[in-house]
Order: structure tokens, then C-alpha cells, then sequence
């Protein structure tokens, strides 16, 4: 009998890093990230410019079986991890307006070497 393998999906993040007014900021080119569950997905986060080390922290809890705070370094892919399984699930998107928070989960993008937060994205926890 042939035996089924889960592989797991993972959705590729890439930052991209700008000046904008003198300040430097991120820009991840999916926000919000959503992920499945059940599907076992993980996010592999990158950064367009390798002279820029970010450091990726989940200040209320990580969904993810990394707690992290995941570092991203020069041409270097990190990955999170699968969604774990006690995340909370967001049932409401798209149906219902926010705010509701159950299944959101918020990061932050900061720059390593001056600690600066460049972006303030999120992730939703799908079933
Ligand atoms: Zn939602």
C-alpha cells in the first residue's frame, strides 16, 4: 500500500527595502500572509537586498512551530516553520469587518543592526 506524504506548502515572502523621507522601511510583498492549518503552511521569509539583516519577531505569540524571532540575513531564506496546531483560527475574514483579532497575528520587521521597526505586517491563521 502506498503511503501518503504531506508535504508542506510553504508561501515565499520577499521584503523589499526603501528610503523613504531619509527612513528606511520594509515592504513584505504579501501582507496580510494567510496560511492554512491544516495544510501544514509554512512562510519562507527573504529580503531583496542583502546588505540589510532583519530580524522577524511575533510580539504576542507565534503561530508558528518556531517561536522564532527568525533572522534574515544577507541572501539567506528563513523559514518559519508549520502553522502549529493549537494556532487560533480566524473565521470571520472576509465576511465580517474588523477589527476582530482572533487568528491575526502581528509581527514586526526590524532592521538588526539599528534595531529600528521597518514594517508592521501580519499573518492569518486560515483551517
Ligand atoms: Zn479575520
Amino acid at each position: 500500500m502506498a503511503t501518503t506524504v504531506r508535504v508542506p506548502t510553504a508561501t515565499w515572502v520577499g521584503i523589499e527595502i526603501a528610503t523613504v523621507d531619509g527612513k528606511k522601511v520594509a515592504y513584505p510583498l504579501l501582507d496580510p500572509i494567510p496560511l492554512s492549518k491544516s495544510a501544514q503552511h509554512e512562510v519562507l521569509w527573504y529580503c531583496t537586498d542583502p546588505t540589510t539583516d532583519l530580524t522577524i519577531e511575533f510580539p504576542g505569540g507565534s503561530p508558528f512551530l518556531k517561536r522564532g524571532p527568525f533572522s534574515v540575513m544577507g541572501e539567506d531564506t528563513v523559514s518559519s516553520g508549520h502553522v502549529r496546531p493549537d494556532a487560533l483560527v480566524c473565521t470571520e475574514c472576509p465576511t465580517k469587518p474588523r477589527p476582530h483579532q482572533q487568528g491575526h497575528y502581528k509581527y514586526t520587521i526590524r532592521d538588526t543592526k539599528t534595531k529600528q521597526v521597518l514594517a508592521d505586517p501580519e499573518v492569518i491563521i486560515r483551517n
